[in-house]
């Protein structure tokens, strides 16, 4: 499971920037002086129970985009972009608090890094060189995004990056041999890269030093009107697959590859994200709508291709998103349900937003058919995810 990375080799001869300390609270500025130029900033964003630091990043590239991360889970917590008349909003779900997040993310994953297996591994087993493992049960029946403790609650290292007129943070964490049960020490970097074209970029790379299973992503829910205002359903989206995996009652994949024509699963051509959601189709009854992953077409191993795009038809904007992974998980926030309120003070519910998750196929440790998620000593896997904004 080799795929190249535009961004690795950039990220990994890019100078470290000067931080400056802002104290808590404070707003850092968005803009450097003039407004141009992209520019980073660093805060405290509070203290876990057991009294570790976490900060806060905010990168700004001049041009009306500002996304604000969390060294704890690699949280985007907020990501800003303009709106066809240039106006910035919030498009992103989210917490005000780390104490927010520390309660409350473990059920939605707001924003998070998702590691080291995103979604489902049937009945947290799988076997691996004849040699079988067994993770926490965390859902169902099923082990669900890294198990207790996965990568979005972890602190990770942080170290501003800056290439070509970019404005980067390159996060570091090692999940140690035996975590959640995984076997091998897994060095794992996501560098998150804001371009002066609206672009966030996230760069995957884990290397380990014992056969391991890997799958990583990031579980950003988008409202592209803006957080906090309401549902999702008239966004239009496409999506580049012709194939899903459809899943069994635990939401495990059959193991088919099943064609979306003629199916509410069929975004191949532009269509609202709530246009056929609540016909009675077996699927979405499973999911409570879509929480599916779509076997993205003309893959080229390493090569960034498209894989969605979405558009809103009030505000304008526009997300195109490429991946060198396989797949991506359509999910429609359906589990919202109205008992959180989130970075704005507005409640979410259910279809508030959607999550584009690109990954690896769910529980490809007991498909072998699927794409494989082994990763060897001596290999390193690397993925590149974009999420590029603009307006129509
Ligand atoms: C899963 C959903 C889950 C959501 C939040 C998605 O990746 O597929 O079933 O509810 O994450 O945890």
């Amino acid at each position: 499971m080799k795929s190249v990375i535009a961004i690795a080799g950039a990220v990994a001869a890019g100078a470290a920037l000067a931080v400056s300390a802002v104290p808590a609270g404070a707003a850092p500025a968005a803009h450097a002086p003039g407004g141009k130029g992209p520019t980073i900033s660093k805060e405290a964003f509070g203290r876990l129970p057991d009294g570790t630091a976490v900060d806060r990043y905010t990168l700004a590239n001049g041009r009306g985009a500002r996304v604000r991360i969390l060294t704890y889970g690699g949280i985007v917590q907020t990501l800003e972009v303009p709106d066809r008349h240039g106006r910035s909003g919030n498009v992103v779900l989210g917490f005000p608090t780390l104490q927010d997040y520390v309660d409350k993310n473990g059920g939605p994953y707001f924003g998070a890094l998702i590691g080291r297996y995103a979604n489902r591994i049937a009945k947290g087993r799988f076997t691996l060189d004849g040699k079988r493992y067994q993770l926490a049960v965390n859902n169902g029946p099923n082990s669900l995004h890294g198990g207790l403790k996965g990568f979005d609650k972890r602190v990770w290292r942080a170290e501003p990056v800056r290439t070509n007129g970019t404005v980067g943070l390159r996060l570091d964490y090692t999940s140690e041999d035996g975590e959640e049960n995984y076997p091998g020490t897994l060095d794992t970097t996501v560098t998150y890269t804001l371009t002066g074209d609206n672009e966030l970029r996230i760069g995957y790379r884990a290397t380990t030093d014992k056969a391991t299973v890997v799958n990583l992503t990031n579980h950003s829910y988008f409202n592209l009107a803006g957080e906090g205002t309401g549902d999702v359903y008239d966004h239009r989206l496409q999506l580049d697959a012709s194939r899903y995996t459809p899943v069994d009652s635990t939401q495990i994949p059959t193991g088919a590859l099943d064609p979306v024509k003629g199916t509410p699963f069929d975004f191949t051509r532009p269509r609202a994200i709530g246009e056929r959601i609540r016909d009675n189709d077996p699927q979405l009854l499973i999911g409570h709508g879509y929480d599916h992953n779509f076997v993205l077409d003309q893959r080229r191993p390493g090569t960034l291709t498209r894989a969605a795009r979405v558009t809103e038809p009030r505000t304008g904007r526009v997300l195109e998103v490429s991946t060198t992974q396989p797949g991506v998980q359509l999910y429609t926030a359906n589990f919202l349900d109205g008992t959180l309120a989130g970075t704005s003070g507005r409640v979410y519910r259910q279809g508030d937003a959607f999550c584009l998750e690109t990954q690896h196929f769910p529980d490809s440790p007991n498909h072998p058919a699927f794409p494989s998620t082994v990763l060897r000593p001596g290999e390193t896997f690397e993925a590149t995810t974009v999420y590029a904004f603009s307006t129509h």
